[in-house]
């Protein structure tokens, strides 16, 4: 595996990061995975590098990514969790078939069983996702405070107050919102 890839042991949770790569679900989506060629660039700065991927292989991840969107935010507001959605995610666990490697530099990398197996790759995601609603993990689900994004993310913060899925997007609109706010009243008194 090559070096340079990010750390997810610095507050990067991957299955979050994936349901990520659709913004704005609830204003303009933005779709960040529009080619299969997008998703193996993502999925190689993930640390989960794959030669190449096909059509259906990238179909099968925004399935899997809508599924693991579908039940981080039931489990964040405490609802049931979808059952198809919970079909989904672990189906993708079961088809996969990478191995966690222990590198001499004490760090965990993902081996796959062909670089051409994007399903490794999903099973690497989707038990990262497992792992989070079950609460496996110290942190907790939350949804963004943005009306146009409502992304469940991860608050692995102390106090678990984190509001923004991203401080540099979600976080900073709300801020420069405010700020608009504020400065028009001040301006029309
Ligand atoms: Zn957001």
């Amino acid at each position: 595996m090559p070096a340079g890839f990010p750390d997810f042991r610095l507050g990067n949770v991957l299955a979050t990061s994936f349901t990520g790569t659709l913004s704005e679900r609830h204003g303009d989506a933005i779709e960040r995975i529009p080619t299969p060629q997008r998703l193996v660039d993502w999925l190689r700065v993930n640390g989960l590098a794959v030669d190449s991927c096909t059509p259906a292989q990238l179909e099968r991840a925004r399935e899997l990514r809508e599924s693991i969107h579908a039940a981080a935010t039931a489990a964040a507001t405490r609802a049931a969790l979808p059952a198809a959605a919970v079909r989904v995610i672990n189906d993708c666990s079961v088809q996969g078939r990478a191995s966690a490697i222990l590198a001499p530099e004490g760090n965990r990398h993902w081996q796959l069983s062909s670089p051409t197996c994007v399903a490794d790759a999903l099973g690497v995601i989707a038990a990262d996702a497992i792992s989070i609603i079950a609460g496996e993990r110290d942190g907790k689900l939350a949804l963004c405070a943005s009306p146009t994004c409502r992304a469940a993310f991860f608050d692995t913060s102390r106090s678990r107050t984190r509001k923004w899925c991203d401080m540099n997007t979600c976080g900073n609109r709300q801020k420069k919102a405010r700020f608009n706010a504020s400065h028009r009243k001040e301006s029309s008194s």
